[in-house]
């Protein structure tokens, strides 16, 4: 069921439904995926005691496609200490006079962490293109600079999942509008959204293109249907919970012979 979410071959979006619940049933899925959280976090505590692991997850997704609610459902049981989430905003003027990789990897988390990205590098051939922030000589060379980059991080030890959060443009509208109408959503809400919308579109194109483009055996893209939240987040507990277990995760060996010792 979770493999044809795993971007292996060229895909078309289109041909995924945003609604998909795989016939699952909503409460024993919500029992399943706690679980599945636990163990993410039994995996995790694991994980903080080693020196030369991690794991990087990528949320990407329209406005409101759900990424901080899918991070705060991922990170239930994690230990706070060994996770490091960061937002990718449009770049400050100090970033703009880097390479666009400079502030990526500079958030990617230390060894030991769980990190997770809030959009991503994939901004860079996203927004920048839709939104025509660069012109193509500038952006179309990113996907092989991401390619690059995402290789070197697997070769320096990183586990790294990718979720495109797939949602529907009429789920989409029920969530701005729930900003607009909701006081407490309201901070969320920006007339900026409102315009990426209008070129929905162009954005699955680009989309289309960054995922399948630069979905290697070592950063596959997920493509996750993202109209029911429920599903959503199973989809990522199963996907997180699978690779960290992959990694056969063991508690580092005693430096020292500790038969030696007693506590009076
Ligand atoms: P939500 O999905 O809940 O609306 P968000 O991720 O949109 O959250 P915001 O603070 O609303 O968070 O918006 C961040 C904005 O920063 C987005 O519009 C995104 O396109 C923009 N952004 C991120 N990276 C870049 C970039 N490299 N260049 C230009 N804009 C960027
Ligand atoms: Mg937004």
């Amino acid at each position: 069921m979770a493999q044809n979410i795993i971007v292996k071959s060229r895909i078309r979006l289109s041909d995924f439904d945003p609604a998909e619940d795989f016939g699952l049933r909503k409460e024993k899925t919500r029992a399943a995926t706690h679980r599945l959280l636990e163990r993410i976090g039994g995996l995790q505590a694991k994980l903080y005691a080693n020196t030369r692991r991690a794991v990087l997850v990528v949320m990407q997704g329209m406005d409101a496609a759900g990424k901080d609610g899918a991070a705060k459902s991922l990170l239930e049981f994690v230990n706070p200490a060994g996770v490091e989430v960061t937002d990718f905003k449009a770049p400050s003027s100090e970033e703009l006079s880097h390479d666009f990789l400079w502030r990526v990897h500079h958030a990617v988390p230390r060894y030991g962490r769980i990190g997770v990205f809030n959009r991503s590098h994939y901004e860079d051939v996203l927004v920048v293109r839709v939104m025509k922030l660069a012109g193509k000589e500038v952006w179309a060379p990113r996907f092989e600079q991401i390619n690059r980059f995402e290789l070197n991080l697997h070769q320096a030890g990183y586990v790294q999942l990718k979720f495109y959060l797939h949602i529907s443009r009429e789920e989409q509208a029920e969530r701005l509008r729930a900003r607009l109408a909701d006081p407490s959503k309201n901070w969320k809400f920006e007339g900026a959204d409102l315009d990426m919308r209008e070129r929905w579109p162009e954005f699955m194109t680009a989309y289309e293109e960054a995922i399948n483009r630069c979905s290697p055996k070592h950063a596959r893209w997920h493509i996750i249907p993202a109209d029911k939240k429920w599903v959503r987040d199973h989809l990522i507990a199963q996907q997180v919970c699978a690779a960290m277990e992959e990694m056969e995760l063991a508690w580092p060996k005693p430096r020292e012979d500790l038969s030696k010792y007693r506590v009076k």
